[in-house]
């Protein structure tokens, strides 16, 4: 069982012909504000295996999870040695050393202060590199007979990885220089992976709305950081965009995290990257 469609994806890849993970958020549901259904725990009760980022980013799944005690395998990705953690950010305009090299931090294991990480770290294609190899080490221990398939499927996801990010880093070059805003701060990974000017978001806690005040100072905030374009979710309101953008220039276009249209499977993750930056491109690239 996974927790969201982007990491299912990667696992599904992993696992291969052996079998399809249940996906456990659909739709447009945002893993910040999902409530648990009882058909969510039964599957949860009776999975050898569940995948999830963590408490910070699937606040609804903790208690579940803590109840489950040590019955079932569980990996908790925040956690994983080797994922890359980079600090949240604040406020509706970044600060610029918010994107410094100083501000980037390894993961130290457990005893840290998780809220100050931002948690939508499978949009770095490192980290799902890391992801592919952490669930692959689950299942072999859980099935050590099919080692050489969840190797070999590891192995190809990679390199699909691999493949995506270069065709992802020469589209995304001739944009790097263009700022833009979020709704919500979920693209630090994607923006470091591929220079990208993000300069702030709309939403400062992803299960709240914003306050009007805030969509003033962000209106007032357009035109001195040169925005070029504001980017919407399909997870949130639309007006809001709306109300930041009137009257001026700056377009808009919308970015999926989680892949609300997508489709479920081994395609998703590769997708759902593709589509961001297509996104950026037809957004940012306009002259
Ligand atoms: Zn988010």
């Amino acid at each position: 069982m996974v927790s969201l469609k982007p990491v299912h994806s990667l696992v599904a890849g992993v696992m291969g012909e052996a079998g399809q993970p249940r996906l456990l958020l659909k739709g447009t549901a945002s893993p910040h504000t999902y409530q648990m259904r009882p058909s969510d725990a039964r599957a949860l009760a009776e999975a050898d295996l569940i995948v999830w980022v963590g408490d910070a980013m699937e606040t609804f799944l903790h208690r579940a999870i803590e109840n489950l005690g040590s019955k079932s395998r569980i990996v908790t990705l925040h956690e994983v040695p080797g994922i890359r953690l980079l600090q949240n950010r604040e406020g509706g305009i970044w600060e610029d050393d918010d994107h410094g090299e100083a501000h980037v931090d390894e993961h130290k294991g457990h005893g840290h202060e998780h809220d100050e990480f931002n948690m939508h770290f499978w949009l770095d294609p490192g980290n799902a590199g890391r992801i592919v190899d952490t669930v692959a080490e689950a299942l072999i221990f859980l099935d050590p007979a099919r080692t050489a398939t969840w190797r070999a499927n590891a192995a190809a996801t990679r390199k699909r990885i691999a493949d995506l990010h270069a065709s992802l880093e020469a589209r995304l070059a001739p944009v790097r220089g263009h700022a833009f805003v979020v709704f919500h701060d979920a693209y630090q990974y994607f923006e470091r992976a591929y220079g990208l000017k993000g300069k702030g978001a709309i939403a400062v806690d992803p299960a709240r709305a914003p306050s009007a005040k805030r969509l003033v100072e962000l209106r007032g905030a357009l035109a001195e950081h040169e925005i070029r374009c504001v980017f919407t979710e399909p997870q949130f309101e639309p007006d809001l965009v709306r109300t930041v953008i009137e009257g001026s220039d700056v377009r808009t276009a919308v970015l999926d995290p989680v892949g609300a249209d997508t489709r479920p499977g081994p395609d998703a993750w590769i997708e759902i990257m593709r589509g961001l930056g297509d996104a950026m491109v037809g957004c940012l690239g306009r002259s």
